[in-house]
């Protein structure tokens, strides 16, 4: 064991604060981690605050991690000391269902780790997340980095990125799309740029009419500001693929309507409430409304390839772990351009 420096929630919705925890000896397939920065994903808020239902506490969140691999197990072959290496959302799965042999082990139908707020496979021992110095996860759960990229950009793309990779390359994104994004948040920007990167034509769809000159230097081709109630009907019948990044509880109705024929509206977004769908929207144009949660391992290492290639990393303010609490308040009002990275050595 090996104690370790994070920050944690000690009750639901309590502030953040400094925690100190242990973490495993390494064992054959694992690796060690030094963490160097921490993305603060909305699904961190949800979880501190409780919206997806009863959690874990003590709470350290963060699965958007990247940091150094400090000490390798004996079994482990794929990494060596010194490597830049990331973690995402879940950091073991069972290997052996038909979902993990499909290379789906985000939807593991054993027992999927989860990085945090969870438990290891034996039911009991809980997971604490990247808002900490390091961390010691299995080997094949963890992703090789780039050197090339800008190393306080990477972490997002470990759950943001991922998370819209998944759904715009299973709908098939690219040359003679029309990819809409709706919320310009941490998700949505990285979606702005992935789907750019893969050719298709992007329309950001957001409520933040002062997000438009960055989403349009990001690489978006439209910009349309839907707290103008009227800006949406001049889209109906429009999108191939809607990627709805949306953390609020909103009415997707009018958003359906601007998905053409076979058009699909994917829920990333997961605020924690049902949505309410009328059928016949879908009927016409024969729609379809889907879901899509973060990506396995390999697609996840597929992305973080395709980012290196396209030199595509996340917008991010880097901040002190002091600033956390006031981190969170602003994502919630929407007001982050366009991801919190806590500089882990702060902590
Ligand atoms: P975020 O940075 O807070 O972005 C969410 C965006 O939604 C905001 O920037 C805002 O965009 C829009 N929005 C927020 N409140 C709104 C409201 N009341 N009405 C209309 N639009 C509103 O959050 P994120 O980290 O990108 O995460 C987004 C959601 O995805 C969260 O619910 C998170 O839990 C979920 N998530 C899911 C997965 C998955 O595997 N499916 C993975 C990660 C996160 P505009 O200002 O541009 O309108
Ligand atoms: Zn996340």
């Amino acid at each position: 064991m090996s104690t370790t420096r994070g920050y944690a929630a000690l009750t639901a919705g309590g502030d953040l604060q400094p925690f100190e925890f242990e973490r495993r000896e390494v064992g054959a397939s694992d690796v060690a981690i030094d963490i160097l920065y921490a993305g603060i994903c909305h699904s961190d808020i949800h979880q501190v605050r409780e919206e997806w239902g009863p959690a874990i506490f003590p709470m350290v969140p963060g699965h958007e991690i990247v940091g150094r691999i400090t000490e390798v197990g004996s079994a482990v072959t794929n990494f060596a000391v010194g490597d830049l290496a990331g973690i995402g959302c879940f950091v073991d799965s069972c290997g052996q269902c038909t979902n993990c042999k499909l290379g789906k082990n985000n939807y593991c139908l054993e027992h999927v780790t989860w990085t945090y707020n969870s438990t290891e496979v034996d039911g009991s021992t809980p997971t604490y997340g990247g808002y900490s110095q390091s961390i010691v996860a299995k080997a094949d759960h963890v992703l090789h980095v780039a050197e090339s990229l800008d190393i306080t950009g990477v972490a997002p793309l470990l759950c943001a990125g991922v998370t819209v990779y998944s759904p715009l390359t299973h709908w098939g994104a690219g040359p003679g799309k029309q990819v809409a994004v709706l919320g310009l948040g941490g998700l949505g920007h990285m979606a702005v740029k992935i789907a750019r990167a893969m050719g298709a034509h992007v329309t950001v769809l957001s409520h933040s009419e002062s997000k438009r000159v960055d989403a349009l230097d990001m690489g978006a081709d439209d910009f349309v500001c839907t707290s103008d109630a009227n800006a949406l009907k001049d889209l109906a019948n429009r999108f191939d693929i809607i990627i709805n990044t949306v953390s609020a509880d909103i009415d997707l109705r009018p958003y359906i309507l601007t998905l053409g024929l076979w058009g699909t509206l994917v829920c990333v977004g997961a605020p924690g409430k049902p949505y309410t769908i009328n059928g016949g929207d879908l009927l016409n144009q024969q729609r379809s409304l889907a879901g899509s949660g973060i990506g396995g391992i390999k697609e996840t290492q597929d992305m973080l390839d395709f980012c290196a290639a396209n030199n595509i990393v996340s917008e991010v303010e880097v901040i002190d772990a002091n600033y956390i609490n006031e981190a969170y308040d602003r994502v919630v009002a929407s007001d982050v351009r366009f991801r919190f990275v806590i500089d882990t050595s702060t902590i």
